[in-house]
């Protein structure tokens, strides 16, 4: 098949983000189109690198990504143990194999240099991501907040449905690699009716579980149930992780 996609090119590729965290994104936009909204396609928009949703959802691939890496990799005088992948796009974006592809090459590039990668998508975990040639140090992790599917598609239109994303991750499991879900921004009932609990236990085979809520938008409800609402199902995660020997982080 003939690549369609769009590319770019940069003059640098890793920063250390806002978060304190090491990372690259190396494509420009997101197919997925979130509408929780999405944090990152906020930024694109104050900052002009997006005119608008559409513009966003036609993500342009850095082309010169690897070769930027691996100049700046040698380079670096600190000491990097982590680089994740990505905060402003999605590694595995669901119809971009262009995306899979150079993701891969990065992340290996990461390893060859003795640093593990941390992974994050809304898509699904490609199997190659088990083989031998990657670290078993890699993190590798879907965001999961619902199993309904009706929702998926009015939040997460481009995004992979959840089976599939969480078939992705068991066979990382089944690979013996390290696995993680991040559940952010878990919707409060206002948004969805859901039970926590089956959700939970869709993932109970994780190593790590990330668990936050809703923001940047008005959604959730008044603070006074959103507050208690997120207190009663962090209380959840709390317990099941245990539990389950997980290891469990509560965020704001
Ligand atoms: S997958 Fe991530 S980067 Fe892509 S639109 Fe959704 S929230 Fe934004």
């Amino acid at each position: 098949m003939v690549s369609e996609m769009e590319r770019v090119r940069r003059k640098s590729l890793l920063y250390r983000s806002g978060l304190g965290f090491w990372c690259v994104n190396h494509v420009q936009g997101c197919a997925h189109g979130c509408r929780y909204p999405c944090y990152a396609y906020l930024m694109a928009r104050r900052y002009g690198r997006a005119e608008d949703e559409a513009d966003w959802r036609r993500p342009r691939l850095v082309e010169n990504a690897l070769e930027l890496l691996e100049r700046e990799l040698v380079r670096k005088r600190e000491r990097i143990d982590v680089v994740h992948l990505s905060l402003t796009t999605d590694p595995f974006m669901v119809g971009y194999p262009e995306v899979a592809s150079l993701s891969l090459a990065l992340i290996r590039c990461l390893n060859a240099h003795g640093i593990r990668a941390s992974v994050l998508t809304k898509g699904v975990l490609p199997p190659e991501l088990g083989e031998a040639r990657f670290d078993r140090g890699n993190t590798l992790g879907i965001s999961l907040v619902s199993l309904d599917e009706g929702f998926r598609r009015r939040f997460e239109p481009g995004a992979a449905p959840y089976r599939e994303r969480i078939g992705g991750l068991e066979r990382m499991h089944a690979a013996g690699c390290r696995t993680l879900v991040h559940m952010e921004p878990y919707p409060t009932p206002s948004i969805v009716r859901q039970r926590i609990e089956p959700l939970l236990g869709a993932v109970s085979f994780v190593d790590e579980l990330y668990f936050g809520g809703w923001n940047y938008s008005p959604l959730p409800g008044a603070p006074e149930l959103r507050d208690g609402f997120y207190r009663e199902q962090a209380r959840i995660v709390r317990a099941f992780c245990r539990q389950h020997d997980i290891r469990g982080t509560v965020g704001p």
